[in-house]
């Protein structure tokens, strides 16, 4: 519809061109007509004076020559004349008016091209203004006598054909005005889209450069806090080794296949520092231990384990007494870590295969003798494991002020298959009394004790290292077990000797005066091991079983108290008959006062 408006209205305007340029063509026509006609009568009335001249000639020769009588003096060569100057100021005055037509009609023409030519909008509404004030000039409009006259169509006077065309000249810039403005827009959005994905890029990279640094910032700086922590740990490591106090493993056993069932182990290793666990359950973290001088991963085999805990073995060799010792409640892993299955024996067979092996090393100047004897605690009796009819045996001090065992079955072993042997033997007498919370638990202490003399074939003096490994009973409160009658006096025992562990332990870090070491059969046996005559090691054992959550963080509890407890001299002491081979005799041993583990 808009299309065929246009369409008609350029027809309209190509008309009136056309128009203008017939009347320009007419004018031109005109104007020749009329100077042709002009220059006829010019030539006739030339012609006519001409004419005349000759006459008046031929009449004056006559006269002359006297064939003619009288001479008449003409006056049409005049009248000629003035006719001819008559018809020079018509053609002049219509020659005027001519060209008067002519440039109007030319500036008519103009005024059309301007029209269709002028793209400036500005300007083109100048000359709008200009054209529309050059109609209202009379003296520009074109003469009647010149105006176009098309024959059918009513044309429009020309102030309103210009008036006309001026609206359809700024109809036509605001439609262009329009489109510009539309493509403006396009532009805009699209600027608006690129910008948009520029900024997205550049978010992205932003992010990536940020997510980089950030990474490498926390490597570097994770990276330092373990070097920093492995320093730590060495100069823990020295102080601990000076001051003589207990040192603290956590073992974390597997998962077993009838706890499977649960998603996530309760127990797990803090990321940053090895020495730290977390006791945690759905809920969120229970309890974060203190720094303990290692954790043992649920990963590590009996061999990995037993290498961590090989140099402090061997210093027994050297004529330390050494202890080492397995907390924990019921199930948690202390008899695999000690005993263990046959196919992957514990501490206790690997530890005496050890001092055999060092022992054999050190063949030449010094003889090596070792006994194992075994024994455990039930209901606070003493049963010696390797004899059955010793039931009840008693604890006496010696001269020197050690705690010894009258009685005690002492095997000496010399050889792997000797040890293995006796070890079994020993199992196989071993009370052990199912309960609800583990029907393998044992419901005695385990001592297994590994006596190493070395005598020197040169001076025949003879030095004694202790080597205790203790299997605790199950640290599990009585209220959970369920157990009654027989069951339950063996847990009160147990309850009781740990809690005097525990009594031992606190008066131990408080630095008091009386150590209740008395108060039960465990302590007794353990005295010198935690008096600071001995090198003492407790492995806490932590299941990753949530029934068992409450009992993890009692048992991380327990690590934390004896982790901080300073054994009574601060040094460390040898049988005093002994000769250094450690190259560090216990004179040369600083002093350094206690002080908190981190
Ligand atoms: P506890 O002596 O503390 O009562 P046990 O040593 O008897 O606990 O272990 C309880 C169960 O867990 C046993 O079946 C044992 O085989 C298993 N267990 C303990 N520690 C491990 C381990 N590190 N790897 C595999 N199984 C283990
Ligand atoms: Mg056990």
């Amino acid at each position: 519809m808009d299309s065929h408006v246009g369409e008609v209205d350029i027809f309209q305007q190509c008309k009136y061109i056309h128009e203008v340029e017939l009347v320009n063509m007419k004018l031109q026509m005109r104007i020749l007509e009329t100077h042709i006609e002009t220059k006829d009568r010019l030539l006739r009335n030339l012609e006519d004076i001409i004419d005349e001249q000759e006459s008046r000639i031929a009449n004056m020769e006559d006269f002359i020559q006297g064939r003619a009588t009288t001479y008449t003096n003409r006056s049409n060569m005049l009248r000629g004349i003035s006719v001819l100057s008559l018809d020079f100021g018509t053609l002049s005055e219509e020659n005027l008016r001519l060209k008067s037509a002519l440039s109007q009609m030319q500036k008519v023409a103009r005024v059309n091209e301007i029209l269709e030519t002028d793209e400036d909008y500005e300007s083109d509404m100048t000359s709008n203004e200009d054209r529309f004030a050059l109609s209202r000039d009379s003296s520009c409009s074109v003469p009647r006598s010149v105006s176009p006259q098309p024959t059918g169509d009513v044309i429009k006077p020309y102030p309103q054909m210009v008036q006309s065309m001026r609206e359809e000249g700024q109809w036509k810039k605001l439609q262009r005005c329009a489109e510009e403005l539309k493509n403006e827009k396009d532009e805009l959005r699209r600027l608006a889209v690129d910008t948009k994905d520029a900024f997205n890029v550049c978010m992205a990279e932003m992010n990536m450069l940020l997510t980089s640094k950030t990474t490498d910032f926390f490597r570097v700086l994770i990276e330092r806090y373990k070097a920093e922590m492995e320093k730590r740990k060495q100069l823990h490591n020295q102080l601990v080794e000076l001051n003589g106090n207990i040192r603290v493993f956590y073992r974390i056993r597997p998962q077993l296949a009838s706890e499977s069932d649960n998603q996530k182990p309760v127990v797990v290793i803090d990321e940053m520092d090895n020495g730290v666990v977390h006791v945690s359950n759905t809920s969120g973290s229970r309890k974060t231990s203190a720094g303990a001088d290692k954790v043992i991963p649920t990963g590590f085999s009996q061999e990995q384990i037993f290498n961590e805990v090989s140099p402090i073995i061997t210093s027994c060799i050297d004529g330390y007494n050494v202890c080492i010792f397995a907390y924990g409640h019921t199930g948690s892993g202390k008899t695999y870590t000690m005993d263990g299955p046959v196919e992957l024996p514990g501490i206790n067979q690997r530890a005496i295969m050890q001092l055999f092996e060092t022992a054999k090393e050190r063949t030449g100047d010094i003889k090596y003798d070792i006994k194992v004897a075994m024994m455990e605690i039930y209901n606070e009796k003493i049963r010696d494991l390797l004899n059955t009819s010793n039931t009840n045996l008693t604890i006496r001090q010696t001269e020197e002020g050690k705690g010894s065992i009258p009685g005690l079955e002492e095997v000496t072993v010399s050889s792997a298959q000797e040890v293995t042997e006796t070890l079994a033997r020993g199992r196989k007498n071993k009370a052990v009394a199912a309960t609800e919370a583990n029907i393998e638990s044992s419901r005695s202490h385990v001592i297994v004790r590994v006596l190493v003399s070395a005598t020197n074939l040169i001076t025949k003096v003879t030095t004694v290292g202790r080597l205790n490994l203790v299997d605790l009973a199950g640290s599990e409160r009585v209220s959970q077990t369920n157990a009654t009658g027989q069951l339950l006096k063996e847990a009160q025992a147990i309850n009781k000797s740990l809690s005097e562990l525990g009594n031992v332990v606190l008066a131990l870090r408080q630095n008091q005066k009386h150590i209740p070491f008395r108060n039960c059969q465990l302590t007794r046996i353990l005295e010198d091991s935690l008096n600071g005559d001995s090198k003492t090691l407790v492995i806490v054992h932590l299941s990753p079983d949530s029934k068992s959550l409450n009992e993890s963080i009692s048992s991380v509890n327990f690590a934390e108290k004896i982790g901080q407890v300073f054994t009574k001299s601060g040094t460390m002491k040898r049988e005093p008959a002994r000769r250094s081979m450690t190259g560090v005799s216990s004179g040369q041993r600083r002093e350094i006062p206690p002080s908190p583990r981190k």
